[in-house]
């Protein structure tokens, strides 16, 4: 879906098509060679992440193998709570694998350190964190992320995978939601 078509819905664009493409060859770039010679699983995070996953995996120019997970972090609301629950586990065994988690947004952190330690109580040989926007200012937990795409200000953002009630994940580019969509 294009800008033209949510024109109106959206505040502003904080991180176009391009600019995220570029990135995630990037980070492409660091992959391979992080991991050169090495076995590497991506274990992307449902929904948000599926677009990343997407993309990135076809800018790794090496094989790698793919999982899913699903975990609930919100209750109700649009508030972390810290309690994760499993929606969807992992299909595979993951012991003795250098796991790489790819998400859409780390947001207070609380997820994301919840999936780590989970990952790594497993037995995988290492667990490291991609993920495409990082909110420095919403942290309630240090979260050691190896891959970050892009520091971005506290706002609410949709696009790209992340979702106002379910839409806006079509979008190839990210943006703030305009606040009369939701006051
Ligand atoms: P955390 O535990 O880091 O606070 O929560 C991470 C999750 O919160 C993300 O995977 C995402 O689902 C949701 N989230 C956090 N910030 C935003 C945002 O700005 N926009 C959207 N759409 N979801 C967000």
């Amino acid at each position: 879906m294009d800008l033209a078509s949510v024109q109106s819905e959206i505040e502003r664009v904080i991180v176009t098509e391009e600019e995220l493409q570029n990135r995630l060859k990037e980070i492409a770039r660091q992959i391979e060679a992080d991991y050169k010679d090495q076995d590497l699983l991506l274990v992307g995070v449902l929904k948000g992440a599926v677009m990343v996953m997407a993309d990135l995996s076809r800018h790794i120019n090496r094989h790698v193998e793919m999982d899913w997970m699903a975990v609930s972090s919100y209750g109700s609301g649009t508030k972390s709570s810290g309690v994760v629950r499993i929606l969807k586990d992992l299909d595979k065994d993951i012991t003795g694998r250098n796991v790489l988690i790819v998400e859409d947004i780390v947001d207070t952190g609380l997820t994301l350190d919840w999936l780590k330690t989970n990952l790594n109580s497993r037995g995988a040989k290492s667990v490291e964190i991609m993920t495409v926007l990082r909110k420095p200012e919403s942290a309630l937990v240090k979260v050691d992320v190896k891959y970050v795409g892009f520091d971005i200000p506290k706002d609410f953002v949709i696009g790209y995978g992340l979702d106002f009630n379910e839409k806006y994940r079509n979008l190839p580019f990210i943006g703030v939601l305009a606040k009369h969509m939701y006051e």
